[in-house]
């Protein structure tokens, strides 16, 4: 079969301090949990309070425009608390502090199963705003919100992106091999609630292609047509700008016409089928786990709200000096402040780092080796803009273009925070 890339930059990413792929466990019930209410971009309105009982599942803030989703609680427990903190890039959030008591009403049980097949395109869309369901790989759009723009288009293609181009997507894998079946169906209900979707592509790394064997084979009966692409996985394929470049590719040699891409990951179909099917938000998510700080790298499947001072407890706990914590993979996560920091829907992989897996460590002068130009996907030239926003010179072309991928900074032999410095300032740019 082919295997189809992105044309120019990348790189072969490799981190032996990610957890494997089959090292996978259950995270203990947090004793507290902290169930993020928005912040201060996206508007969640709290409809309990202060020492109220709330159930697993129930709803305790309302989203209220766009880009906000619902909230539910993802534990039975009384509200002892709201809480605020600043994240890395200095965003306000608000949190309920929910304390552990009283009986689980979905964990470990089997409900009935519901027959999503005659339900109408807009109950499924109502159904996934109901139960707060988002992409969980980055910005936490609501997928209400994506499916009623891919309405708009004229033809659609869901692309499902099963693409492992760096090591801490190890727990989308993990997901897959548990419940493909589920991955499946969910495509298919997010594909009928779009509408315009007139087939389901696959796209899946070349190293995982017996994972889009089954993929294909657990879509057989299926009402709409699916295919399986093979991607490189030279870092950023998964990004969704590299991948569509792929797919495109794809599309020219197969003399098809796609039309255009909704590109959803592994987590958030589950979580549609979960919402259709079983009636049930997003409770818990696998989460890669490691890092040379910690003592042990696993996957997880983690209660939404447990505290990641408490996963990494359950990892036994920090070894050697503890430099940074990422949430995200390592070349474009987000730093975490304070340890009680919740796990969130999009929280795939938490990173707890010793000073030399960071990479600004022993920063040295830039030798203009153009390593960094080499590797940057989008044609930039990271030196440059780096060396004059330390300048306090601030361009625009670079703006839009640049999407953070990180590979500048991983190259780079004199160590130089490229990418971190111009995300701060684009993300400086977006708030002013
Ligand atoms: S400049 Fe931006 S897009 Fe280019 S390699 Fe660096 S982070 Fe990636
Ligand atoms: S990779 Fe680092 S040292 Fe080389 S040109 Fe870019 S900034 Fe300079």
């Amino acid at each position: 079969m082919n295997k189809y890339s992105f044309p120019k930059g990348g790189l072969p990413y490799y981190d032996s301090t990610a957890p494997s792929k089959t090292n996978v466990v259950n995270a203990f019930l947090p004793a507290l949990s902290v169930i993020p209410l928005g912040n201060s971009m996206k508007k969640v309105y709290p409809i309990v309070s202060q020492g109220e009982q709330v159930r697993e599942g129930m709803l305790i803030g309302r989203a209220s425009g766009a880009g906000a989703a619902n909230v539910h609680a993802t534990v039975p427990g009384r509200i002892t608390r709201k809480v605020s903190w600043k994240d890395g890039d200095n965003i306000e959030h608000d949190a309920f502090v929910i304390k552990l008591e009283g009986a689980f009403e979905k964990l470990g049980k089997r409900s009935e199963l519901f027959q999503w097949k005659g339900v109408s395109a807009y109950d499924l869309q109502r159904i996934f705003s109901d139960h707060g369901i988002v992409e969980m790989e980055n910005t936490e759009k609501p997928l209400a919100e994506m499916v009623s723009a891919g309405r708009k288009k004229d033809k659609l293609a869901l692309v499902v992106r099963c693409v492992i181009d760096d090591p801490w997507l190890v727990a989308d894998y993990a997901l897959c091999q548990e419940r493909i079946k589920d991955v499946v169906i969910g495509a298919a209900i997010v594909a009928k609630a779009c509408v315009k979707v007139k087939q389901i592509i696959f796209a899946v790394s070349y190293r995982e292609k017996e994972l889009g064997q089954k993929l294909l084979e657990s879509a057989e009966d299926l009402d709409i047509p699916t295919s399986l692409v093979l991607t490189g996985y030279r870092y950023p394929q998964r990004n969704s700008r590299e991948l569509e470049m792929a797919l495109r590719i794809y599309e020219k040699k197969e003399n098809l016409n796609l039309g255009s891409f909704l590109i959803l990951g592994p987590a958030v179909l589950v979580a549609a089928y979960d919402a259709v099917v079983h009636n049930k938000p997003v409770l818990e998510r696998f989460v890669a786990v490691g890092g040379t700080a910690l003592k042990q790298a696993q996957i997880m499947r983690i209660r939404i709200g447990t505290r990641i001072g408490d996963v990494i407890e359950q990892c036994g706990g920090f070894t050697g000096k503890l430099e940074r914590i990422i949430t995200g993979s390592p070349l474009s996560g987000r730093e975490v402040i304070h340890l009680d920091e919740p796990v969130t829907k999009s929280c795939y992989a938490i990173v707890a780092m010793t000073k030399t897996q960071t990479a600004n460590h022993g920063q040295q002068s830039c030798i203009n080796c153009g390593e960094c130009r080499v590797v940057c996907p989008v044609g930039l030239d990271p030196q440059y803009i780096y060396k004059r926003l330390k300048k306090n010179i601030v361009d625009n072309a670079w703006r839009t273009s640049c999407h953070g991928c990180g590979c500048c900074k991983i190259v780079c032999p004199s160590a130089l925070p490229l990418s971190e410095t111009i995300l701060d300032k684009k993300q400086e740019a977006l708030r002013a």
